[in-house]
């Protein structure tokens, strides 16, 4: 390898560098969709393509996780699609025409397989047209610098428009006469969240593919062998250059890396796990099987009595993103809304979250005024208002059919309220569209918590996706953050899903004292290398806050060792005896926290086992830099602002 870093680095220094300027990258691409490019042009494309070829299929974690240099040719590769997507609606292509060029141009740089391009990019395009088609200030920059967002980088592949910055107005705090909670009944709830229910899924089928999620009928195992150019990091490095945040690509460095590409191919065995997909779930990219579902539900209402509440967190979908469609959907909402019915009683309340993956397509939340075919969301709201109407009233119907969230007063003294936050999710492309609908969702949280405040309620508050890491974007989280600041004696308690992992989130107020906490609730999926799991919380009937919280799970490797039985449940934790806490509070976790990083690294460990539901595919291999980076996740609930983690991290290493 040394001896090719030497070459390349000889090579690099007989040419002179040619750089060209992101925008000139956009105006090439945006030429070569009007069929506008002279023959020297058009090489100096084949070059562009060339330096831009990803070696990999794009992946989530190959996206937060890419060097610096692979995530600014990402970067680029997005606004250059992007700007051929503008081109093509400038000039009348039609939907079909522009989805033909970019599933060109997806599978050509190696983005995805021809059949996952084949499949996304035609049901994203008529959204994407539809927003460049009403919305002048759209950009290729504004639409990439969301998706790309990272988490510790403000400035990388940046959206530069100033429509993304506004601010929630907060009311006055009211001081009440402390009113007495009505009720002091304990309240135990069952947390479920992220099932992901793949009816695709074959147990004993192919659990390695080349597709974002496998374990599904009728797919191919990814090949055996695979052909790999040993082009170095430090290479590619070299083809970008930034000049002050202006980021150039150098094409002089294309002949010799396509000269590397050439000489250095090599045939590889694949080193794959290729053993079959397991019965009941697989660490590999695979999502939930129906029965494995019915299972998790099956041991709460078997093993747990007095469940007054079921609260589900979404993502009911599976990560099959190429290929949903309306009726899986449907049916998938249907099937699992059926099964805790049935599985509960008619005497247990449910309330729903939608997560990201219950849109059409994956990720997409248009606003309400949005009404056209194949684009607006009022479809699922709509669907999901009619099949969990019995559980809501009147009004919570109503905000669910507008906006998909809903507000409720569930017993004397607790409201719980559904926050519809994948509007914000850094995926949504309708933020271009209009970034203050946004707003409007945070605005109508305020109304409620203010309203709960004044009645002297206690809330709990739903919402899929957890602030602070890179999916939700600035100003959501910020605003959010006000908000939880200004209703922190109302606000009891907060639960996200989405990430799959176990984790929870402090929230501080400006002086850094801790006021809140937003609990993770791991997933019933086992998508990636998680086990599965579900909670049961008991709050006090009084204030409502949480005063007990334990995670149950299986191991995955066991369970699938007799897919004949069902798996083995067993409590994995209690959240306050396992941690040695006096209660749940912020400040107790905040101390918690502390300890984790000075006299009790032993917790630590254990947080970080528990992170991943002690998975036999990740937590054994998860070193302290990993432990750090989970612990972090629990300070930072505003994107970019990292300084507790900074802190964190700075004492626990201080302290080896
Ligand atoms: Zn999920
Ligand atoms: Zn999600």
């Amino acid at each position: 390898m040394r001896v090719l870093i030497i070459v390349a680095t000889l090579l690099a220094t007989t040419f002179a560098s040619e750089l060209i300027s992101s925008d000139e990258v956009e105006d090439l691409f945006r030429r070569y969709a009007r069929n506008d490019l002279s023959p020297t042009e058009n090489d100096k494309l084949q070059d562009i393509i060339e330096l831009l070829y990803r070696p990999e299929h794009l992946t989530t974690e190959s996206l937060e996780n890419a060097p610096e240099s692979r995530a600014s040719l990402d970067c680029l590769i997005c606004r250059s699609a992007f700007a051929v997507v503008f081109e093509d609606v400038k000039n009348g292509k039609t939907d079909e025409e522009i989805s033909d060029v970019v599933v060109n141009l997806c599978s050509s740089l190696n983005i995805e397989t021809y059949h996952v391009c084949a499949g996304i990019v035609p049901l994203n395009i008529p959204i994407i047209t539809h927003i460049i088609r009403t919305t002048p200030e759209a950009t290729p920059r504004t639409f990439c610098g969301l998706v790309l967002q990272k988490v510790g980088d403000p400035n990388f592949c940046a959206v530069d428009d100033p429509r993304f910055e506004w601010q929630v107005e907060l009311p006055e705090k009211t001081e009440l006469d402390n009113i007495p909670a009505a009720d002091i009944e304990p309240y135990r709830v069952a947390i479920i969240a992220d099932a992901h229910i793949d009816p695709l899924y074959e147990a004993f089928g192919v659990a390695n593919c080349d597709e974002p999620v496998c374990c599904r009928k009728g797919q191919t195992a990814a090949k055996h062998f695979e052909y790999r150019t040993n082009i170095d990091e430090s290479v590619i490095k070299e083809t970008i250059v930034n000049d002050n945040g202006k980021v150039m690509l150098d094409l002089s460095m294309a002949p010799m890396i396509r000269e590397l590409k050439k000489s250095t191919q090599t045939r590889y065995l694949t080193n794959r796990n290729d053993a079959p997909a397991g019965y009941w779930g697989d660490y590999r990219k695979c999502d939930t099987p129906i029965w494995a579902v019915d299972n998790v539900i099956d041991e709460i209402t078997e093993s747990h009595k007095n469940i007054d509440v079921v609260y589900y967190i979404g993502d009911t979908i599976d990560h099959g993103v190429w290929e949903t469609t309306y009726d899986l959907i449907k049916d998938m909402n249907r099937r699992l809304l059926q099964k805790i019915r049935t599985s509960f009683g008619e005497d247990v309340l449910v309330l729903p979250v939608i997560g990201n993956h219950e849109s059409q397509p994956t990720n997409q939340f248009a606003p309400a005024s949005v009404k056209g075919d194949l684009i607006n969301t009022t479809w699922l709201y709509d669907e999901l208002a009619e099949k969990w109407g019995s559980y809501l009233n009147e009004d919570a119907k109503v905000t669910l059919r507008e906006r998909g969230e809903f507000s409720m007063l569930i017993r004397p003294g607790l409201r719980v309220i559904t926050l519809n936050n994948n509007v914000a999710y850094k995926s949504n492309w309708w933020l271009v569209y209009d970034p203050l609908d946004a707003k409007t969702h945070l605005d109508w949280l305020i109304s409620e918590l203010h309203k709960a405040e004044l009645a002297g309620e206690k809330v709990h508050i739903l919402a899929h996706i957890p602030p602070g890491v890179h999916d939700l974007t600035k100003t959501w989280t910020r605003e959010y953050n006000r908000i939880v600041n200004r209703f922190s004696s109302t606000i009891a308690a907060e639960f996200n899903g989405h990430t799959h992992s176990d984790e929870f989130k402090i929230f501080y107020s400006p002086d850094d004292t801790p006021i809140n906490v937003a609990w993770g609730s791991g997933s019933v999926t086992s998508y990636t290398n998680y086990n599965l799991n579900y909670k049961i919380i008991d709050f006090n009937g009084a204030t409502y806050a949480p005063e007990s919280i334990i995670n149950y799970v299986y191991n995955l490797t066991e369970a699938n060792l007799t897919p004949h039985r069902p798996p083995h449940w067993f409590q994995l934790y209690d959240m306050k005896n396992t941690f040695g806490l006096t209660d749940l509070s912020a400040k107790s976790m905040d101390n918690l926290v502390h300890k984790m990083v000075t006299t009790n690294k032993e917790l630590l460990d254990m947080y970080s086992a528990f992170f991943s539901k002690v998975s036999d595919t990740r937590w054994p291999y998860c070193n302290d830099w990993c432990k750090i980076d989970n612990l972090c996740k629990t300070v930072v609930t505003v994107l970019w602002e990292r300084q507790k983690c900074d802190e964190l991290r700075n004492i626990f290493f201080s302290s080896k």
